[in-house]
């Protein structure tokens, strides 16, 4: 362990399906921590598992991580490719007398476990090829075993859960290599976090145990043990263990109810960590604080509402252009439509008065219904009831009026209240009728932003449409 190299930390997912919420959050925790310190952050594909691994999730977790927006660096490592590399370390083990050919037969070990059962032993295999001579090896298949210390204890100095001792009688002469020359995966990690120079591993605390045994891998190599730190993992907000039930458990879950990314990256930093009292933040300042003291021993609980409070104060922040980046990324996402340029035209003078009260991109667009649709407009029975004979009358007069004042909000309220006034009606009476005409609807943004959005003409048009 030193302070000396220049940081390195990775995210090793199995391609096995979509990306977790616990998932994005370790390699949030592994690209703060690199990022904020000028080193590196590697992406190790960990797909030796043939069976279960598919280049479908690989795309999955690649599509997550790009739109959570953590960039790595360089190519994803795929773990299966460097299986030469893993058997080549497992044969020098064999050469350095850290690990030993072991011939027993799978139903050896069983029957090797079922008379330490009997004899209330542990259950831990002990090979009898641990100290044979090469001399009597047989000519027959056998697996690399690590010659693993049987005496002491290994600790792991771990950054978040302190020193974890192990007892070296409770962790067994794991296998290094199987007997077809494929490597296990405790063993390719460590060799692939060794070559690729992985100073800290930033990881599920459901990985503590292993880290033991890898532990033991590196003295048995002499290589420099990374820094470890194991995250408590999420859990729901009940306080149980995160599952499908709870909701939203892929990263594409959160995309697909539309919580822009930058709001996402805050939220899941706070999901386990914490600098003080800062809730609400943007990357810079989440790289400049992040660190692994911040992290806490506790499983964080998902927590919807908070989630929505920090999705609110990133959209409201955000400038128009990474909106509307957002809002296009959420469509994708949902597989909707795209917006044509006519939506974004009026969309987009739009989003100061729609980003300051949405909490999300759906309740954006929402309340931004009126941009979006074309004439005629359909008007909801609720706001239908607003245009009665007397309403129509005022919005033809409007329709009239408006032809000429300049195009400013202060005109048009100005404007708007003079007919209002002219009827004994304040602003709030006419601004149901406006709505209706307007946006078919009776919550909308306010009349007037909604009439600079949509520009004189199309205003016009729409009053007129609903006019008496
Ligand atoms: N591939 C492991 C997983 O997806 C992670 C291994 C590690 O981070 O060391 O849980």
């Amino acid at each position: 362990m030193t302070d000396s190299r220049p940081v390195v930390t990775r995210f090793a997912p199995s391609p096995t399906g979509y990306l977790h919420i616990g998932g994005a959050r370790t390699a949030l925790f592994n690209w703060l921590y690199a990022r904020g310190r000028g080193g590196k952050f590697l992406l190790r594909i960990e797909d030796t598992d043939r069976t279960r691994s598919t280049p479908e999730a690989t795309e999955a977790i690649l599509k997550g991580l790009t739109w959570l927006g953590l960039d790595w660096d360089g190519e994803p490592v795929s773990q299966f490719e460097g299986r030469e590399r893993h058997a080549e370390v497992a044969r020098e083990m064999l050469a350095n007398g850290t690990a030993y050919k072991c011939f027993s037969t799978p139903e050896e070990i069983e029957a090797f476990r079922e008379a330490a059962r009997a004899e209330g032993r542990s259950t831990l295999f002990l090979s009898p090829w641990r100290d044979s001579d090469p001399a009597t090896h047989p000519d027959a298949p056998y697996v690399i075993r690590l010659r693993a210390p049987r005496e002491g204890q290994t600790v792991v100095r771990d950054a978040v859960q302190g020193d974890v001792t192990f007892g070296n009688d409770q962790l067994d002469d794991m296998i290094l290599l199987r007997s077809d020359g494929t490597p296990t995966y405790m063993h390719a990690v460590v060799v692939d976090d060794h070559d690729m120079g992985v100073t800290h591993i930033i990881r599920g605390d459901d990985h503590l145990t292993n880290a033991a045994r890898q532990i033991q891998i590196y003295q048995a190599m002499g290589w420099e043990i990374p820094v470890f730190a194991h995250i408590p993992l999420i859990h729901g907000p009940d306080g149980k263990k995160l599952s499908k039930r709870h909701g939203a458990v892929g990263l594409h879950e959160y995309a697909a109810s539309g919580y822009p990314a930058a709001a996402m990256r805050n939220y899941l930093a706070r999901l386990g960590w914490s600098h003080g009292d800062d809730e609400l933040f943007g990357d810079a300042q989440a790289k400049e604080w992040f660190d692994l003291s911040g992290i806490g021993k506790a499983p964080a609980r998902l927590d919807f509402k908070k989630l929505e409070h920090v999705s609110g104060y990133h959209i409201a922040g955000m400038n128009d252009s990474d909106l509307m980046r957002e809002i296009e990324g959420y469509l994708a996402e949902t597989a909707a439509p795209a917006l044509n340029a006519v939506q974004i035209a009026r969309l987009t003078p739009a989003l100061g008065a729609l980003k300051a009260k949405a909490k999300t991109l759906p309740a954006l667009l929402e309340q931004g219904h009126f941009a979006l649709i074309e004439r005629p407009v359909t008007v909801e029975e609720k706001a239908a009831t607003s245009l009665d004979t007397v309403s129509r009358g005022i919005l033809g007069e409007l329709t009239a009026a408006l032809q000429h004042v300049s195009w400013t909000r202060d005109d048009l309220e100005a404007a708007t209240k003079e007919i209002g006034e002219s009827h004994g009606l304040g602003l709030g009476k006419i601004a149901a009728p406006l709505r209706a005409a307007l946006a078919g609807r009776s919550s909308t943004p306010s009349v007037f932003d909604m009439m600079l959005a949509l520009g004189r003409e199309e205003t016009l048009a729409r009053l007129q449409d609903h006019a008496g």
